[in-house]
């Protein structure tokens, strides 16, 4: 299969403002509007003279991303989810094959390897993937949203040229905040950095961390100062081979099972002062600026994880089982909770391309990716679990997907701040805004 990116970058370098209005197989409108790209290039279009359009009207080239993504994810991934999850693995060609796809580096300028493209092409590629894999969208999602984009934001020019053509040929990411003892507390993180002769050294242990099987390249925050409190937390890169650095037990996981998430060691890793990402005490920042899109991501991957859990069973409704001498799917009592579902998902993308749209137009979108995150994620328990009922004994076993999705959907509600912290983030932004 050609490469997804490479099939789309000469529509991607078009800068056509068309508005047209065919709609996808997967139900979304298109538009070739480059309106609320993030390069400077598509920035030249005035917004303010373009009408409004619907929020999930997608470019040509986003619409183009959903279509490759979605077909590759189907022909190539779909065969192996079952074997993965299974196995709690993710299959290294599956891994190789993202990389050659060109879906580890989207919004990476070309002239690193990547593809250039906007944050709303990598919302849907993760989506897409979701549809089919939740645990492949997440390596995808974190590599992306969270590691190449904290090294765009933060790293120099050096770091750029030093770490991007990596992270977009073949070496994958992780992201590494959390501890044993601090999770939505993230900033009371125990881990220090010591400054040596000619870099640092690094002590403490990870928890919970995303690819960390797969991955060579971890950003790592650790307290340089803990005099400072959090105002001491910075950003290192520490590559996988590096002394001192280990990665110990691998969770057993309820869901993404193929996903691995694992506890770091870090003693005595010394690593040189050009790791350093950014600046000496802005880790926190950095954190929360990235995590702040990052949940954008991980809405997406429940909007995609709830579709591709609705889909499985409606076609298993609509076509496959009878009783009563009638397709299931055609008692009303089913079919109303299959329209709701719908609407629910389509709610949520709705939530999900509003804060993907936000953040490209440069506006503030904190609560807009905190509402995604957590209806998206509260649509994918209700859905994956509707559908495993909907399809009764036969969503209930290990074959097919329903019971797979229900048990990945879990996750949503936990990772990148949980829904409690989601609704205490709009609640503070709330608060604000209608405090006298
Ligand atoms: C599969 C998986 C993958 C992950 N991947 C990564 C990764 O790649 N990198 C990384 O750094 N981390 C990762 N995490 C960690 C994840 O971000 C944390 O699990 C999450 O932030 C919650 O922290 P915790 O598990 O310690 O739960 P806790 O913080 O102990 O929370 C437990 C419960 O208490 C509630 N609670 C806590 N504080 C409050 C409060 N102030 N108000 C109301 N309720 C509260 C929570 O909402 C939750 O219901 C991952 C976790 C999992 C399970």
């Amino acid at each position: 299969m050609a490469s997804i990116i490479r099939a789309l970058r000469p529509l991607s370098r078009t800068p056509s403002v068309r508005l047209a209005g065919k709609r996808l197989a997967a139900g979304r409108p298109v538009q070739s509007a480059y309106a609320f790209s993030t390069t400077p290039r598509r920035r030249e279009v005035d917004l303010s003279e373009l009408t409004p359009t619907p929020i999930t009207l997608l470019s040509e080239t986003e619409s183009l991303m959903a279509d490759t993504v979605s077909k590759f994810a189907v022909e190539q991934i779909g065969p192996k989810v079952r074997e993965m999850d299974e196995s709690e693995t993710m299959d290294a060609k599956v891994v190789e094959q993202l990389f050659e796809q060109g879906l580890m580096g989207i919004e990476v300028p070309e002239e690193f390897g990547g593809a250039g493209m906007n944050f709303t092409a990598a919302i849907v590629a993760i989506e897409e993937l979701a549809r089919v894999d939740p645990s492949v969208s997440v390596l995808v999602d974190v590599h992306n949203t969270l590691v190449n984009t904290a090294i765009m934001k933060y790293g120099d020019a050096k770091a750029q040229r030093t770490w991007l053509p990596k992270l977009t040929t073949g070496t994958v990411g992780s992201f590494c905040l959390s501890e044993p003892a601090s999770g939505s507390d993230a900033f009371a993180l125990q881990t220090k950095a010591e400054k040596t002769a000619d870099g640092y050294k690094i002590n403490g242990s990870k928890m919970w961390i995303t690819n960390s099987m797969e991955a060579g390249i971890f950003i790592v925050f650790a307290n340089i100062d803990p005099s400072k409190g959090y105002k001491g937390i910075t950003a290192f890169i520490v590559e996988k081979d590096t002394p001192g650095f280990s990665i110990a037990k691998k969770e057993k996981k309820l869901g993404i099972r193929a996903s691995s998430t694992c506890v770091l060691n870090f003693d005595d890793c010394v690593i040189p002062k050009s790791n350093l990402l950014g600046e000496e005490g802005q880790g926190y920042k950095y954190a929360i600026s990235v995590l702040n899109e990052g949940r954008i991501g991980i809405a997406a991957q429940m909007t995609g994880l709830a579709l591709g859990a609705w889909e499985n069973a409606a076609r298993y409704v609509w076509n496959d089982r009878r009783q009563f001498g009638e397709l299931i799917g055609n008692f009303q009592g089913m079919q109303h909770q299959i329209a709701q579902a719908y609407t629910e998902i389509a709610a949520a993308r709705a939530l999900v391309y509003n804060a993907a749209r936000k953040k490209e137009a440069g506006q503030d979108f904190v609560q807009d990716a905190a509402m995604a995150k957590l209806y998206a994620s509260q649509v994918a328990g209700r859905v994956s679990s509707s559908a495993v009922e909907w399809m009764g004994g036969m969503g209930f076993v290990r074959e097919g997907i329903a019971e797979k999705m229900f048990r990945d959907s879990k996750i949503g509600a936990i990772y990148e701040g949980t829904s409690n912290i989601q609704l205490q983030t709009i609640a503070k932004l709330l608060q604000k805004q209608y405090t006298n």
